[in-house]
């Protein structure tokens, strides 16, 4: 038996996590007697003759040549080296961008008339794409707090066809009970989603735990290195089909050179969250001991909102949370950004590098607060950090300088 079809073949074995990531969607068809799957760089396919032609339009399936559209191995080896780590997956979609990924899963389940549920504190291009696209569509987006379980139990009728959640919020980072609300979702006759691209499939296997589809902007953490945008949904074997008849109807396809960055970044995804988690923990820890400081939202830490849900449910984490100031101005919480020199300013997070952005939340919720938890009157302003590789010691001490700067003020 060759190198590479011995590695399919142990692959079969029950394995942890981490083994799995390293030997997912290595197929020897793929890639002959490398590592890795060459860029198969392809529109056209080419047949042997006209009836092996007639043949492809009759042969839908994965892994199967056809044309561009449909993909080639470097494609295919990622698709198949997600659904490897994806407890329950039958197959993964891949979508040019995450925001891609969640319009591509909603024009599959949704129909004019239909009604989406969407969590409140989803990211804000999810708002954007239900209240424009789905609107324009006929499809209406009701939005909801995903801590109010009765409220939210409340709002489902005969038209309800999908729920659409995120956990951690976005920017706020408040932690909802994901298996409570899909399975309220499934015993209504609707489809739940989630964006779980803050712990991924090693922090929350969201199949296994009861969501029907599991949806990441790839861009973050398995690119890793702030040069790709890509995104995916996975799920069970009828969701998948309906997933990926959709996106050949709208013609959604990633480039090769794509497929293969970020493919590498999948391989080292469990020893760079593990970093930034740790990290993140150290960090927040000692934030939260810090005077300047009034809350952490980050539910990994012991005692912060949501750490009960997170500790229950997760096994795992990311360099990504926030915090808020104690009282101060929107300019000192400016200028304590500007300060920082390992954090760059951007949006985004995920990459090897760390950053921070100023956050005001209450511009994109219609149903839930900011600040997120009993506070007192002034402590609105927040930062986002997404820690990165770097030492935690260097991070706290760029923090403490900043927070100087902060104080100035
Ligand atoms: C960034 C992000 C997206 C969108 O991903 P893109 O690849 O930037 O389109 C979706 N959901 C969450 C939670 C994100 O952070």
């Amino acid at each position: 038996m060759d190198t590479s079809k011995r590695l399919h073949e142990l692959s079969k074995l029950p394995q942890a996590p981490a083994t799995r990531i390293v030997g997912a969607g290595r197929r020897s068809e793929w890639t002959g007697p490398v590592v890795n799957p060459p860029v198969w760089r392809a529109s056209t396919h080419l047949y042997a003759d006209t009836a092996a032609l007639a043949q492809g339009p009759r042969t839908n399936e994965d892994g199967r040549f056809f044309y561009g559209r449909r993909g080639a191995p470097t494609q295919w080896a990622l698709a198949d080296a997600l659904t490897a780590i994806e407890p329950g997956a039958a197959g993964t979609v891949l979508y040019p961008s995450g925001l891609a990924a969640i319009a591509g899963v909603m024009l599959t389940l949704l129909r004019p008339g239909d009604i989406v549920l969407i969590s409140d504190n989803a990211y804000d291009p999810t708002r954007a794409t239900g209240t424009g696209l789905l609107t324009d569509f006929g499809i209406e987006p009701r939005f909801f707090d995903p801590l109010d379980i009765a409220a939210y139990e409340r709002l489902f009728c005969k038209r309800t066809r999908a729920v659409l959640l995120e956990a951690p919020g976005s920017l706020s980072m408040e932690m909802c009970d994901l298996p409570e609300l899909a399975r309220i979702a499934r015993e209504k006759g609707a489809v739940s989603v989630l964006d779980n691209t803050w712990a991924g499939p090693l922090g929350f296997p969201a199949l296994e735990r009861g969501i029907d589809i599991t949806l990441m902007a790839l861009t973050k953490h398995v690119g890793g290195h702030s040069d790709v945008m890509m995104g995916s949904a996975s799920a069970g074997p009828e969701l998948y089909a309906k997933l990926r008849q959709r996106a050949q109807q709208l013609g959604t396809v990633v480039s090769p050179d794509d497929a293969a960055l970020t493919l590498r970044g999948l391989r080292t995804l469990h020893l760079r969250l593990r970093h930034e988690a740790d990290s993140a923990l150290a960090i927040a820890r000692w934030l939260n001991e810090r005077p300047e400081v009034a809350q952490v939202l980050c539910p990994m830490l012991p005692g912060a909102p949501g750490h009960d849900i997170w500790s229950r449910d997760f096994s795992g984490g990311c360099g990504l949370f926030s915090f808020t100031f104690k009282g101060g101005t929107a300019a000192a919480r400016n200028r304590f950004v500007d300060a920082l020199t390992l954090f760059g300013i951007g949006y985004s997070w995920g990459g090897f590098e760390s950053l921070v952005v100023p956050i005001d939340p209450s511009a994109c919720r219609s149903r839930m607060a900011w600040p997120p938890h009993p506070h007192e009157a002034g402590d609105s302003h927040g930062v986002r950090l997404a820690i990165g590789l770097e030492d935690a010691g260097d991070l706290i001490a760029d923090l403490e300088q900043a927070l100087a700067a902060w104080r100035e003020g």
